[in-house]
């Protein structure tokens, strides 16, 4: 009575077997594709629980499935599940947070670290038989601001702090014991973008955050400081900072998420002070098997249930 809708999830052979032994007729995603739409209704259709991942469930597809009861989620994002909808259909959604934290923040801290040292056009440079040698930027007296000091935020900004980066961090949580603890100054949103030589993006994608970053943000930015986004597409105004990086208003910026992914601007994708993965901040072995295990427990735990507001 288990569908397991998320390509990784079903992918693991590790996560199949652990699940089989609870869920012994569970089913699995057999193609390498996010399933959409009617392939997701049929693939979900008369099954009572989903793992689910980057899937999008709307009231369309709770209304087309109203045998399916409940959702664990793989990962922490929750804006691919319309919560409201969810509720409406009777639909529990339940999630572990923090499960994912430690991939995303290495994979940030790469970024950074790619991007003060200009490594990905320098490796490619001298493929080609180009010797640069341009003056970098040491992460140890950065000034690094937090944008969303959550889960993956709060790692983030120990490891910068273990590095000796000054740290600013903005969210709408005061996190006081956090802060105090770890030496990390609370800021306005406007401060934080005025002063930080990286800006690292850790909000969730919803109607505050939407294009939260756009072209006014950009430009209060200082011209040498790098913006990464680890967080969702649609965060950033692409196109504005796509125009900030040809422009030279900031120094560059890092991207593992897109508006739409994959994308397919092929300028900006090609832009040499922008780096660019394909949404794999999560897409290490440890963080699959804590992702995959929290969301089997999930099935069964009332306790991660969310509780949707009525
Ligand atoms: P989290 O909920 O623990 O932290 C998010 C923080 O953002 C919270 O502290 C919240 O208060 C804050 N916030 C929300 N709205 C805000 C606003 N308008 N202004 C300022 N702060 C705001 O979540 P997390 O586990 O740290 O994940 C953060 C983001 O990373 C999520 O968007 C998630 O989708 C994304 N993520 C990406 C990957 C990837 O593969 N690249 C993997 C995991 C998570």
């Amino acid at each position: 009575m288990v569908a397991v809708a998320s390509r990784s999830f079903s992918r693991n052979a590790t996560l199949r077997a652990e699940l089989l032994q609870r869920y012994p007729g569970a089913r699995f995603n057999p193609t390498d594709r996010v399933l959409r739409r009617d392939e997701l209704v049929d693939f979900l259709r008369g099954r009572e629980k989903a793992i689910t991942g980057l899937e999008t469930l709307d009231a369309a597809v709770f209304s087309a499935v109203p045998e399916l009861r409940l959702v664990s989620k793989y990962g922490v994002g929750l804006d691919t599940i319309d919560l409201d909808a969810a509720r409406r259909h009777g639909v529990a959604i339940r999630w572990t947070p923090g499960v994912n934290r430690q991939a995303v923040a290495e994979l940030t801290i790469a970024m950074v670290l790619a991007l003060s040292r200009q490594l990905v056009p320098l490796a490619r440079e001298i493929g080609e038989g180009i010797w640069r040698q341009p003056v970098g930027r040491q992460l140890s007296s950065a000034i690094v601001g937090i944008l969303g000091c959550g889960q993956i935020g709060q790692q983030v900004a120990r490891i910068c702090r273990a590095f000796g980066s000054t740290v600013l961090a903005h969210d709408i949580v005061p996190y006081d014991e956090f802060y105090r603890a770890n030496a990390v100054t609370p800021v306005t949103l406007a401060h934080l973008l005025r002063e930080s030589d990286f800006v690292s993006i850790h909000v969730p994608l919803n109607a505050t955050t939407r294009n939260l970053i756009g072209a006014r943000e950009l430009k209060a930015m200082k011209p040498t400081a790098f913006l990464v986004n680890t967080a969702r597409g649609g965060i950033v105004d692409e196109h504005a900072l796509k125009q900030a990086l040809i422009s030279g208003e900031i120094g560059g910026a890092a991207a593992d998420v897109f508006n739409v992914e994959p994308p397919s601007d092929r300028e900006l994708l090609t832009l040499p002070n922008f780096v660019a993965t394909p949404h794999i901040g999560a897409s290490t072995s440890e963080a699959a098997l804590a992702m995959g295990r929290a969301a089997i427990e999930g099935l069964d735990d009332p306790s991660r249930e969310i509780a949707l507001a009525t």
